[in-house]
């Protein structure tokens, strides 16, 4: 579609849709200013700070003639809209030459408004389990990640291991059926779990009983298929200007926007031929070497290679032998013994383990060579998962001292903890006689070291590096469902049986949860859960994820189940999917569910998972961007969202992700997205965002239709998607007007307006919610919220995203003006309405709505500007954009950023 792209130049273009076509799919044209240029080409030299087209929509808006533009069969209701002059569809011109996609939505009948109110209990299910941290001024004071708060450079900490000495407190902790309580010194509980095991395995019924019911799985099968169409046609009516767009965005490209491996695993991030020059180098360096304990004796490292009937000069990738092949796939066992080098354990044990004879020297040799790689690449982040095992209590002290001891620290890579499921083997090979003693030995360190770091110093340190947890092993291992009410307790576990993926995950996100209320107590770092799950196995691990996790490593069992699914979607729980390492598991690469999933608008990031068995090149990430990008067609658009989507789902502190996303990252649609850090067009990201607003309005007004106050034509023949869409803010938070009114808009409006039945704020919490979920799935949501008093623009948001019970309140507060009660009269009428726009879409309290447009720009855009050419933009935009110079130059500039930046540290 040749220039479909291209601007028409200011004159109102109706679009030339055939009838038929229109019945099918509603497409608004929304012209814009008419000079033809996209708000970057207009500002090429704008600097960093102002996602894209923020500033410059509201500014069109304020002096743009209001309907010029608007083709007239699409506004019915002409007479509500003028009502409020300032109010008139000025968003026409805010748009950045942005098509919209609205289709007509099919009444809500009886049955959907059942699927309906069971999905909404489903997210309030998630919400109540889901750790979200609170600000709180201790994390303030105290939140390690976040360096104190102010914003100054991407630097995460200065070094993490240097001993600052923390006072102890009196608290004391037991296991109580499974899960950690923690008492203060009277002896009163502290901190508590907030559900028992029993509610959660009768939830996790619940959940699964729900999207396995026929209603639910075809309603959101259908809302599904809608979703992926929808975006086609979003890509046949903007992917040119996208393109333009990212074209128009000066020195970002796919290469050097930020992009985090979101999951990886330490012991095999290192590539196979890394591994071998590595094990030859020291063969030859360093034979004489006492490696390991072969038969009770100590032999060096060329006696080990003696032994083995091996040589340097024999040693070749293929003798090595660690690569994912045709004999692995379905076979995770056969996997994992490709861990061991030329199928030797022994070299395993010696190069590829932290805990041997040689305390693990070899391995952080190894990892120093992979960060400064990482460093080399600049842009390529990693979350490196080690293991702790829960079969002896020593292991964490065993692993701080090995991070510590080896000043184990770059800024590109986040440590996080992987346990993995094993309790079978240790119980069968008489290390464990129940499943509390691995609970024990996973969780006694760290309340101990959290009571009083000096107990455990190094774990101490080495905490204020690890962001979250993640529980790994085969999936595709058969297993029981935990039943509703007889689970035993974990001190009963004493069975040779694994338990259920469920079980683990409730006992530990249960002491985790503890945990991190009890850390963020004290102003130290929390820890997301993020497990492996939906790689293969039942749709249990799935659904208990929905409940409890941030975000999952796989999830391309939610290719089975759409409930599931469309839920994940709502909720934006991030997938780190790694299409690559299912090609040599699980799933064939061109059965993969991912650019499915990724035009569904489901919360996606690219991972490698297993370089050394799996990738072939020196950048493992940039390898699976590659062939993902070949395979499926990806645009630079595509890519870059992933990046984007990777680093917002990572654990990276709070200042990183300013830098390297947007200076309000946190705040939902373009408002949180800045195209000269990210290369994300801010049309993408609105895109997104509208589609989801869409989707939660659809699941919500049934809510409103339900109620016995609402007129009977309303819940007769409803559409509400268009009246949400007039509701609401697909904007990314900045609309002031009801859409123009298409199809059967006006009669709903009225219908809405006259009777006006209230949203309850439980609505206006969810929606706000489902998008804080989003943004604050890691530990980062801590550190934004602990950083976040004061110290940064939008403070205000703080409030919504990091505590729950005190959002009302300050929604009242916010709410103060009526001044679009009027203009709103097409549809938003009711007080609760144009809350629940604000509180979704505007929680921000800089780029916020106010009554006028003009007070918009007074209040909301100009101090963006000024902030943008402020501290923090200046601080935090090395290359963000504003030199729209050579390369080079912003190369050189950054790290003399960096460098100056360091020294004031200093
Ligand atoms: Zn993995």
């Amino acid at each position: 579609m040749s220039r479909l792209g291209e601007r028409r130049g200011g004159e109102s273009v109706l679009p030339p849709y055939p009838s038929e076509f229109e019945s099918e799919m509603e497409t608004e044209v929304e012209e814009t200013d008419g000079e033809g240029l996209t708000p970057a080409a207009k500002h090429p030299g704008r600097r960093g700070g102002v996602a894209e087209g923020t500033t410059n929509e509201v500014h069109m808006g304020s002096h743009a003639p209001s309907d010029r533009n608007v083709p007239g069969w699409m506004r019915k209701d002409n007479s509500s809209a003028t009502l409020d002059a300032t109010a008139v569809p000025s968003r026409q011109e805010m748009e950045d030459d942005y098509v919209t996609v609205q289709h007509p939505e099919t009444p809500h009948n009886e049955e959907t408004m059942h699927v309906c109110r069971d999905m909404r209990r489903l997210l309030d299910m998630r919400e109540q389990y889901v750790y979200v941290s609170r600000p709180s001024s201790a994390a303030a004071a105290g939140g390690t990640s976040t360096s104190g708060g102010r914003v100054a450079t991407p630097r995460q900490q200065k070094n993490p291991f240097v001993w600052e000495p923390r006072p102890a407190s009196d608290h004391s902790f037991e296991f109580v059926r499974g899960v950690v309580h923690v008492y203060d010194r009277n002896g009163n509980v502290a901190f508590a779990p907030k559900h028992t095991a029993n509610e959660f395995f009768k939830d996790l019924h619940h959940v699964l009983r729900v999207v396995n019911s026929g209603p639910v799985k075809s309603f959101c099968h259908h809302r599904l298929l809608l979703l992926e169409q929808k975006f086609n046609m979003h890509l046949m009516l903007n992917a040119d200007k996208e393109f333009f767009a990212q074209k128009g965005a000066p020195h970002r490209d796919f290469y050097n926007v930020r992009k985090v491996d979101t999951h990886v695993h330490h012991s095999s991030c290192m590539n196979q031929k890394h591994l071998l020059r590595f094990i030859k180098h020291k063969l030859r360096k360093e034979p004489d070497e006492v490696v390991a304990k072969i038969d009770g004796k100590e032999r060096t490292l060329a006696e080990v290679f003696e032994l083995l009937n091996l040589t340097g000069y024999d040693l070749n990738v293929d003798t090595l032998d660690m690569h994912a092949d045709k004999h692995t796939f379905h076979r995770f066992d056969k996997f994992n013994l490709k861990y061991n080098p030329c199928g030797q354990s022994q070299l395993r044990e010696i190069f590829i383990k932290q805990d041997n004879l040689l305390e693990g020297r070899y391995l952080a040799e190894l990892t120093q060579e992979v960060f400064s790689d990482l460093m080399a690449s600049k842009y390529q982040m990693a979350e490196y998962r080690i293991s702790i095992y829960g079969r002896k209590a020593t292991e964490w002290d065993t692993l701080a001292a090995w991070v510590c001891n080896n000043a184990l620290h770059c800024d590109n890579v986040q440590w996080m903890i992987q346990i993995p499921r094993l309790y079978e083997i240790y119980h069968g090979n008489g290390t464990l006689q129940n499943f509390q003693q691995m609970i024990d030995n996973i969780f006694n360190s760290l309340f101990e070291v959290t009571i009083d770091p000096q107990s455990h110093p190094q774990l101490h340190m080495f905490l204020q590096t690890v962001v979250g947890f993640d529980m790994v092993d085969d999936e595709s291992r058969p297993e029981r469902r935990p039943s509703k009410s007889h689970m035993p307790q974990p001190c009963d576990w004493n069975v040779p049986h694994n338990p259920a993926f469920a079980y683990y995950a409730y006992y530990i996100e249960a002491n985790l949860h503890v945990l991190n209320d009890f850390r963020q107590s004290k102003g130290l770092n929390t820890f997301a859960f993020r497990p492996h799950a939906g790689e293969a196995g039942d749709l249990d691990h799935l659904a208990t994820s929905f409940l409890l996790a941030h975000n999952i490593a796989h999830g391309i069992n939610l290719r089975k189940s759409p409930g599931l699914q469309y839920m994940f979607y709502l909720a934006q729980i991030g997938l780190c999917m790694s299409p690559l390492s299912n090609n040599s598991l699980f799933l064939d690469y061109h059965k993969n569910p991912l650019p499915t999933f990724l035009a569904r608008g489901l919360f996606i990031s690219l991972s490698s998972d297993d370089p050394l068995q799996i990738h072939l090149t020196k950048e493992p990430l940039v390898e699976e961007y590659s062939v993902a990008a070949q395979v499926w067609k990806l645009t630079s658009c595509d890519m870059c969202e992933m990046a984007r989507n990777s680093v917002l789902m990572s654990g990276f502190p709070h200042q990183c992700k300013q830098h390297w996303v947007s200076d309000q990252y946190w705040l939902p649609g373009v408002a949180g997205n800045d195209i000269h850090k990210t290369n994300v067009p801010s049309l993408r990201v609105r895109y997104r965002y509208d589609t989801w607003c869409n989707e939660m309005r659809y699941i919500y007004h049934s809510e409103l239709a339900r109620m016995p106050s609402a007129p009977v034509e309303l819940r007769a023949a409803q559409p509400p998607g268009f009246a949400a869409s007039a509701l609401g803010t697909p904007n990314g938070g900045r609309e002031t007007v009801p859409r123009p009114a298409p199809l059967l808009e006006v009669s709903v409006g009225t219908a809405v307006a006259s009777k006006s039945p209230p949203l309850s704020p439980q609505v206006t919490r969810r929606i706000r919610n489902g998008h804080r979920h989003m943004m604050m799935t890691d530990g980062v949501g801590s550190s934004s919220g602990g950083s976040t008093d004061g110290e940064i623009p939008g403070a205000r948001s703080r409030a919504h995203y990091g505590d729950d019970s005190g959002d009302e309140s300050d929604d009242e507060e916010e709410d103060g003006s009526e001044g679009r009660r009027s203009s709103a009269g097409l549809v938003v009428s009711a007080n609760e309405m144009e809350r629940l726009e604000r509180s979704s879409s505007l929680p921000s309290g800089v780029t916020e709505v106010s009554t006028t447009v003009a007070e918009t720009i007074a209040e909301g855009v100009a101090p963006v500007g000024a902030e943008a050419n402020g501290d923090v933009a200046s601080a935090a935009s090395d290359d963000a954009g504003g030199k729209a110079g050579e390369e080079d130059a912003a190369e050189n500039d950054s790290t003399g950023e960096v460098a100056h930046a360091s020294a004031a540290d200093s």
